[in-house]
């Protein structure tokens, strides 16, 4: 059986002198190990080719980077707002809009959760230190794998189906949040200040899920909660009715 093949986002970085398109490592092998084949794409060829980039694709995973723009929720920038790329910003919310009419299987991390609730209507901290202040350090220093903070999540969830746990620690480093979640969105997962770390939509739509920790840096630990995202993920993909599989 061919792998279902999954749309992810890559970021725009310059290597060596050059501007090229990346991603990381934790993605790939995430995907690869769930049995998906990762398909990268650029936001380098622009919001009007995202419609057909998903064609022929079973699921989207959005990925980490950086901040979003404010003025996409309405806000005016903080000074502690970090880099924004609005070539980014309009490739992914183009993408989401274009899974959402596809009816496509739609997985979130860190920026990718925060993607989400701005595209339908929600708005985020800019900068948690300054605008929600706690004894939770989210953009925690150390190995991108150290479990820093806590995570509770609803029993009963789309997200506790797929993690196949309620509460565990996990890493942590984000200085943006989701601040008003968006209308259709439930919050599922919480750290344990009690910032939405979790959400996800309606079980009678496509499967739609992000969570704001990097799952994807467990790809080396074999077995936990947060690589089971991406089983449950790519099963999602496999069974969705909108999957181009039949
Ligand atoms: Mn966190």
């Amino acid at each position: 059986m061919n792998p279902p093949r999954i749309a992810v986002t890559g970021v725009v970085r310059t290597v060596d002198g050059l501007e090229r398109a990346v991603l990381n490592r934790g993605y790939v092998l995430s995907l690869a190990r769930a049995g998906a084949l990762p398909l990268i794409l650029s936001p380098l060829m622009g919001a009007e080719l995202a419609t057909h980039a998903l064609e022929g694709v079973d699921g989207l995973l959005l990925t980490g980077g950086e901040d979003l723009d404010p003025a996409l929720y309405g806000e005016a920038p903080v000074p502690q707002l970090g880099s924004v790329s609005h070539p980014r910003d309009e490739f992914e919310l183009a993408l989401f809009a274009a899974a959402r009419r596809r009816e496509l299987p739609v997985l979130g991390i860190c920026r990718g959760c925060q993607v989400i609730n701005v595209a339908l209507g929600g708005s985020l901290y800019q900068d948690l230190p300054t605008q929600r202040p706690g004894a939770v350090q989210h953009d925690a220093p150390g190995p991108r794998d150290h479990r820093s903070h806590g995570i509770l999540v609803e029993p009963g969830s789309r997200l506790a189906e797929a993690l196949g746990a309620t509460a565990f620690r996990t890493n942590s480093f984000h200085h943006q949040a989701i601040r008003r979640l968006a209308p259709g969105l439930r919050a599922t997962a919480h750290a344990e200040d009690g910032l939405i770390e979790g959400i996800e939509g309606p079980e009678n739509q496509p499967w739609l899920a992000a969570v704001q920790w990097h799952p994807e840096e467990f790809c080396d630990a074999g077995d936990c909660p947060d690589q089971r995202l991406f089983p449950a993920f790519v099963e999602a993909c496999l069974s969705a009715p909108s999957s181009v599989r039949g």
